[in-house]
């Protein structure tokens, strides 16, 4: 029972995620009163590697379909598949015993045959190829295949957290202005702009004290630096290898294996989701069975 709860806050979460992009988009150019296009960049960024992390994570196929197995004899033929390859397998109809040195196991909950290495997602409901993990806020999950639009959604959130950051910051040193004192301190500024202290203040005394934008502006600061940091760790262990895919291979990424074919030009645009960048999908365990 509390599991499922959990699963469906779960599947709730990118909602949320969703909503709050739009309540800090309308939040900042109602603010701001003008569309920068700095701000409509960063946000179209946001969006379209949200939607290209999903579209590779929904269309990477690495299992069979039952109806794609025929029977022939002790074996069947397997039809695995990924983005751009295809590729007819023999695979024994005894259930192999799982473990690590099978090319092929049998995944409960696909109720499927799958090759290794492959690792099964409870909210994607799929076994994927070198999965990295599940993200909750965006709905789907992080392979190898769209490292490089999670690491771009990651650096243009926060980017975008920061001009917001600015918008909303100025806004609320404006309009607080007259709590401060004429000597007022970093520490006192910092409190002005905490959210318990701006609640408390609204709930003691009743001042009119933002306290919806301090919360937002709040909200921000964390979004913004722990995108940040988390986007430039992620970036940083692909290129010295320490970013482990299941099962756990060392390996260092170029910057065409993390983003695609199109390399930094995914900075400007997601090619890597909208176009298949095949170099991402190379497959080399299918050439060995
Ligand atoms: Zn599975
Ligand atoms: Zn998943």
């Amino acid at each position: 029972m509390q599991n499922k709860f959990i699963l469906t806050v779960i599947r709730f979460c990118p909602v949320f995620s969703l909503i709050f992009s739009f309540f800090v988009v309308a939040s900042t150019l109602t603010i701001s009163e003008e569309i920068s296009p700095i701000f409509v960049f960063l946000c179209a960024q946001v969006y379209a590697n949200w939607f290209s992390i999903h579209r590779i994570s929904r269309t990477t196929i690495v299992i069979a379909s039952n109806s794609n197995l025929s029977a022939q004899g002790d074996s069947f033929a397997v039809q695995v598949q990924t983005d751009d390859s295809s590729t007819i397998c023999r695979v024994p109809t005894i259930k192999p015993p799982i473990n690590k040195n099978d090319k092929f196991w049998y995944c409960e909950k696909c109720i499927q045959y799958t090759s290794r290495p492959t690792r099964h997602c409870v909210h994607c409901k799929k076994c994927f190829h070198y999965r990295d993990h599940h993200c909750f806020l965006l709905g789907g999950c992080i392979l190898r295949q769209n490292m490089g639009s999670f690491i771009l959604i990651c650096l243009y959130t926060s980017f975008a957290s920061i001009y917001s950051l600015i918008i909303i910051g100025s806004y609320l040193y404006d309009h607080l202005d007259h709590f401060f004192g004429a000597n007022s301190g970093a520490f006192q500024l910092i409190l002005h702009f905490s959210f318990p202290f701006a609640l408390a203040r609204f709930l003691l005394y009743g001042q009119e004290s933002c306290v919806v934008l301090v919360m937002l502006f709040d909200l921000l600061f964390a979004v913004s630096s722990i995108c940040l940091i988390f986007g430039l760790w992620k970036f940083h262990a692909c290129l010295t290898g320490r970013q482990r895919y299941y099962p756990h291979s060392i390996k260092k990424y170029n910057i065409i294996e993390i983003f695609g074919s199109y390399g930094l030009w995914n900075f400007l645009f997601p090619f890597n989701g909208f176009f298949r960048a095949k170099k991402l999908h190379e497959t080399g365990i299918w050439k060995e069975m």
